[in-house]
């Protein structure tokens, strides 16, 4: 539940006006006209901060905070009063009852600052209070560190595991294996791979050892991470006491699938997870995995008939089957009862991990799979299931298990692509709206798949590539090409104006020397910097802001121009436009299209625009397909156009020919 600051005034007036303004500023806001109103809310609500009066009839202000601080100690309190009060204040200030004495009548942006504070405050208590009890409950090493990767605390079982953590307190992740490369840590605390691998020679035996630390819980304040030695083997966990008869291995649960085939017997084959399973695993030890497993066991065994037996596919994931004749109907309710029960027999303690069950499920031979096939499908639906936090049951989607395989083969045969000639690049014209002549061109991958899916879009590969790391190769392949090809026009003297070059985020991340690999093409095709611009997606931008403007300051000092691409779909916030320093925005086709009926966009685009313009930034329209957008988009004060309506994108050759014509024919 949302948490929410508390006003406390016999004042009506005060108590309206101070919600007006806090609301404003976006916080969730209750009033209470009374110590004991205030009180009773306070028993049924998430309060993260009260602002209180100080002098009030009956129960003063005191008497609610003296109250507050001893039952519900991690709420933050401030007290607004008139400046009178201020010396018996100071004395709840110095009992500790109150962080702040804010002074009536108050200072709207003071109180607002002191709010955002006290909720920080607050925040940070409430983490502090759940990874405590992790550290200090928790059998599993764990060690803590905050957002700049400084060590600040760990638990004993850490200790006992790694002696020498100790010396590392209040260092650097990396102190933990100087020997190892900076850049491994680096790339584990910006969240680009999920282990670390560190090795340490012991002390006493002098021997080497390896550790794997993994992040398993991050908040706002800082993260846990497992640690754990390399040699551990999970292989015995799953020992049901008392109930092994319920248990089954793989093989035989396949033996028996089979066997049903060979009979002709119908059966339904269920997946269940339990979401959130291996944090609760690494968070609260293998014992509460175990219990949790049992009693999940139990619950199957109650809801689905004592004949069921259990496999355990991986992690979270459970297998089981059940003779035929159970329609979807019946098995949803039947994984209805099952939530039920489970959440019922649910121990207190697992509450604020709000654990969930979901599940897929097929038939055979209705799904027209063989049993190994149908429990890979379901294994992949699994996996999607977790992977998008969606809990929920249902029958396994086959359109799922096609689109990864087709994800599977186009990034296997992606590998291929630059070696077997496969690219080829398009350019698709941007046109000056004021003299509607050619002023450059994007420049747009193109793949030809060749033994099996032909043209395959850049929409549906390029995320593939992005996914695989194989963009990397992409976008020097696109530099390169794009240069050479600039540089070959540039000696028949056709004057195709700048070339736009799309980044992709992982680019920018993981290739840190793309820049320089740029240059140097820059300078082996003899360009210059004022023929190349760059598009970058807004939603790549908030990802990493400031690794973002870092490079495209570096570009922009070098003389290249950066655009914003896709600008007004992803967070479009006009405020950022100013804080960043780049040369244009591109709206999205989104907001282009439909244009003629929409006033609400017409004015966003107006608005857009002015303020781009204010900045000295040029504004490109995307998507113009039809006579009617061209004229809205020229009235609304767009400086560039780039859509269907002037060209698609095209090949060299087309592309030269389209120059020639637009560039000697009259006005369109
Ligand atoms: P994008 O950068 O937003 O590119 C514009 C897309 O809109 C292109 O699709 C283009 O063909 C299409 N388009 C342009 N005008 C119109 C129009 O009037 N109507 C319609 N319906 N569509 C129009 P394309 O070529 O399929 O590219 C899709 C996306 O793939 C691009 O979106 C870009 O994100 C990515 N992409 C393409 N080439 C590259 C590349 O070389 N590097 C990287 N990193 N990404 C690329
Ligand atoms: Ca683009
Ligand atoms: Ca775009």
């Amino acid at each position: 539940m949302e948490s929410c600051i508390l006003l406390v005034d016999d004042e009506v007036r005060v108590l309206s006006a101070l919600k007006r303004v806090l609301q404003r500023a976006g916080f969730e806001v209750a009033t209470a006209l009374s110590v004991t109103e205030a009180l009773d809310y306070l028993q049924t609500n998430n309060v993260s901060v009260i602002i209180t009066d100080f002098r009030m009839p009956q129960m003063s202000g005191a008497d609610l905070l003296r109250q507050v601080k001893k039952d519900w100690p991690d709420i933050i309190s401030l007290v607004l009063s008139g400046y009178t009060d201020f010396e018996l204040v100071v004395e709840l200030l110095n009992q500790g009852l109150a962080v702040k004495f804010l002074q009536k009548p108050w200072n709207e942006t003071e109180l607002v600052k002191s709010v955002v504070h006290a909720q920080k405050t607050y925040s940070m208590r409430v983490a502090k209070i759940e990874r405590d009890q992790f550290l200090l409950g928790s059998l599993t090493a764990l060690i803590e560190i905050r957002g700049d990767g400084i060590i600040s605390r760990f638990n004993a079982p850490a200790q006992s595991l790694f002696p020498e953590l100790t010396l590392c307190l209040n260092k650097p992740l990396e102190s933990l294996d100087p020997a190892q490369h900076k850049d491994t840590f680096s790339a584990f605390l910006k969240n680009k791979s999920d282990r670390l691998f560190i090795t340490s020679v012991s002390k006493e035996t002098k021997k080497q050892r390896e550790f794997i630390i993994e992040r398993c819980w991050s908040d706002d304040f800082c993260h846990l991470l497992k640690l754990s030695d390399n040699l551990r083997i999970h292989s015995e966990m799953f020992k049901i006491n008392g109930f092994d008869e319920l248990l089954i291995n793989e093989a035989e649960f396949y033996q028996q699938l089979n066997t049903l085939e060979d009979k002709h017997c119908d059966y339904t084959v269920i997946f269940i997870g339990i979401a959130k399973f291996d944090l609760i695993e690494d968070l609260l030890d293998f014992q509460h995995g175990e219990a949790l497993t049992e009693l999940l066991a139990k619950m199957l065994h109650t809801t689905f008939g004592s004949d069921v037996r259990i496999c355990h596919k991986y992690s979270d994931h459970f297998m089981f089957y059940v003779p035929s004749g159970f329609d979807d109907c019946f098995l949803l309710s039947q994984f209805n009862k099952l939530v039920n029960l489970f959440t019922k027999a649910l121990p207190k303690s697992y509450e604020r991990f709000s654990i969930e069950l979901y599940g897929v499920y097929g038939f055979f031979p209705e799904d027209r799979l063989s049993a190994k096939e149908l429990v890979n499908h379901l294994g992949l639906n699994m996996n999607y299931l977790a992977k998008n936090q969606q809990h929920f049951f249902s029958r396994y989607d086959a359109e799922l298990v096609n689109d990864y395989r087709e994800k599977f083969e186009l990034s296997r045969l992606l590998f291929k692509a630059i070696e077997n000639n496969e690219f080829s690049l398009y350019f698709q014209p941007k046109i000056d709206i004021k003299t509607n002549k050619v002023s450059g061109a994007e420049v747009l991958i193109r793949w030809y798949e060749t033994t099996k899916f032909g043209w395959v879009s850049p929409a549906l590969f390029i995320p593939i590539a992005e996914c695989d790391g194989q963009i990397i190769a992409i976008s020097r392949y696109v530099i390169t090409q794009s240069f050479k090809q600039l540089k070959r026009w540039h000696t028949q003297n056709i004057e195709t104006g700048k070339l736009a070059i799309n980044l992709s985020a992982r680019q920018i991340k993981d290739d840190p020397s793309w820049i320089d690999f740029m240059l140097n093409c820059l300078k082996e095709n003899g360009i210059s910097s004022s023929d190349i611009q760059f598009e970058l997606t807004e939603t790549y931008l908030m990802e990493d802001m400031e690794q973002c403007q870092r490079q495209i300051d570096r570009l922009r000092s070098l003389g290249f121009e950066v655009q914003i691409d896709d600008f007004g779909v992803g967070y479009s916030s006009l405020a950022y436009l100013s804080k960043l320093s780049i040369d244009g925005v591109k709206l999205d086709k989104a907001l282009i299209t439909g244009l003629e009926s929409s006033l609400e966009m017409q004015s966003m685009i107006r608005n857009i625009v002015r303020m781009s313009h204010d900045l000295n930034l040029k504004v490109i329209a995307e998507g113009v397909e039809t006579t009617h957008e061209y004229n809205l988009v020229k009235k609304l004060g767009c400086d560039y156009i780039q859509g269907y309506y002037f060209s698609k994108p095209l090949n060299e050759k087309d592309f030269c020919d389209y120059i020639y014509n637009q560039n000697n024919a009259v006005s369109k």
